[in-house]
């Protein structure tokens, strides 16, 4: 059996959602899991919050809400009883509105409640319109499958309590099962959500404890591309990925799946395939533990956008153990994430790289916290430079070859592109490097074209 997961912009109307019902047509041996139908979540977070505030706006919102769900159900001719089943529904969330409004608190606990209608609602508008079309299909609320703690918005799963669950209701399914994405609940019984965009993890889940043959994620895009196809016109979509190629790719803001969504199902083995809703011919990007080697030196070119770096600056850190930890302590108490770091091995200075917008809070919380430091001179400053961007060539091929950093180089000097800063992972499986934004577009051509070639041939 597989696992197939849609997301909101995949459901985003009644035409979409045929769309999709006509793609999960060709098997009965599948989970199908949704997410709400495209800014449903967002529409049902903001809703929580105006009720909150007393604002009466939120019946505004909340009668957008219904009338998106009950125009689809319209247009996707579901049955009356599947209308009831939704306006009943309706019902219950503005209740539970109306109780927000009246203790003036949406408690995360509340939060997640309100947020888990989305999947309800798309997950009953897909099974009403399979059945409608005489396919047998069936509607699964996760709330019964996925156990999780009450770490509210961000539940962890119970992965060994889901798994039993899920092998005893799923194991044996032979009509599509079309699932919730993104919710769970608490062994009491509790609605708890996975966080944001949360369905590809609820599809992971399912698919390791299933041993599904694949885990197929549809979205819009043809697959996961060789570098971002904004800025570079010769990017071409993957065929096949590495595990760890996917993560750092991931990591580097490629959006491809969130890295510990693809733990489930890395752990078995299980193929995860990247596929488009609008393009559901083209074969996707697949992503694997050993994919076929190609023979390109690197596989694709990753960037993070906005973010600034700090170089610590001192003499007085040379040979002595602790000064790294303790920038890296103050910096983590203020909850900054540090996203890259370069140490020279003179140890002279130590380079950090943060997201943009926590530049000012990073550089207050050095000067507070490494006051002492910088008072002994053991530290003499610490440098801000903002406007900056981080881009990474990403590939297994790159393990023990030697001349990639030198190509990569060269291609950027040759361009005449100031390098601020390196690193590389003795995984070797990333380079990164730091330059300023306005030479990003120059520098992403460059090496595309110096490693992948015109057309990555
Ligand atoms: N509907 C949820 C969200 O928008 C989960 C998801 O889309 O995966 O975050
Ligand atoms: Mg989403």
């Amino acid at each position: 059996m597989i696992v197939r997961k849609f997301g909101g912009s995949s459901l985003a109307d009644s035409e979409r959602i045929k769309n999709v019902a006509h793609i999960i047509q060709d098997r009965q041996d599948q989970v199908v899991v949704l997410s709400a139908m495209k800014g449903i979540t967002n529409l049902l977070i903001e809703v929580s919050g105006l009720a909150e505030l007393g604002d009466q706006s939120y019946h505004e919102k909340l009668e957008n809400i219904k009338n998106i769900t009950i125009k689809t159900a319209h247009d996707l001719s579901v049955s009356q009883e599947k209308i009831q089943e939704i306006n009943q529904l309706l019902v219950e969330l503005k209740d539970i509105l109306h109780g927000i409004e009246l203790v003036k608190e949406c408690s995360p606990r509340s939060l997640d409640l309100v947020s888990s209608f989305g999947e309800r609602f798309s997950c009953r508008l897909m099974t009403g319109y399979l059945l409608s079309l005489g396919i047998d299909a069936t509607y699964i609320d996760a709330r019964k499958l996925i156990v999780t703690n009450t770490s509210f918005n961000h539940a962890a799963v119970d992965s060994k309590a889901t798994k039993t669950k899920i092998l005893s209701q799923l194991r044996n399914i032979d009509k599509i099962s079309i699932m919730t994405g993104f919710i769970g609940a608490t062994n009491e019984g509790i609605t708890t959500t996975l966080g944001r965009n949360g369905s590809d993890y609820s599809a992971s889940i399912v698919g390791g404890a299933l041993d599904a043959e694949k885990v197929e994620i549809w979205t819009d895009v043809d697959g996961v591309l060789s570098a971002d196809p904004r800025f570079v016109q010769n990017a071409f979509v993957i065929n096949e990925l590495s595990t760890q190629e996917a993560m750092e790719l991931s990591y580097f803001g490629a959006e491809v799946i969130h890295p510990s969504t693809m733990l489930p199902v890395v752990e078995k083995n299980i193929p995860i395939v990247i596929k488009n809703t609008l393009n559901p011919s083209a074969a996707g990007t697949k992503i694997i533990a050993n994919p076929k080697r190609h023979s390109n030196p690197i596989t694709g070119i990753a960037s993070i956008e906005k973010v600034c770096m700090i170089n610590v600056e001192g003499g007085g850190m040379i040979g002595m153990p602790g000064a790294a930890s303790k920038v890296f302590t103050a910096l983590a108490e203020a909850d900054i994430n540090i996203v890259m770091i370069s140490q020279a091995s003179s140890e002279h200075s130590i380079c950090l790289v943060c997201k943009a917008n926590e530049a000012n809070l990073a550089m207050e919380t050095l000067q507070t916290k490494l006051q002492p430091e910088l008072q002994s001179k053991l530290i003499q400053s610490f440098d801000l430079q903002k406007e900056l961007e981080i881009i990474a060539i990403i590939g297994e091929n790159m393990r023990g070859t030697p001349g990639i950093s030198g190509k990569l180089f060269k291609a950027l000097g040759d361009a005449g592109i100031n390098v601020l800063a390196i690193a590389q992972g003795s995984s070797e499986r990333n380079i990164s490097f730091v330059i300023h934004k306005s030479s990003r577009n120059l520098a992403l051509n460059v090496v595309h074209d110096a490693f992948l070639g015109p057309k990555g041939s």
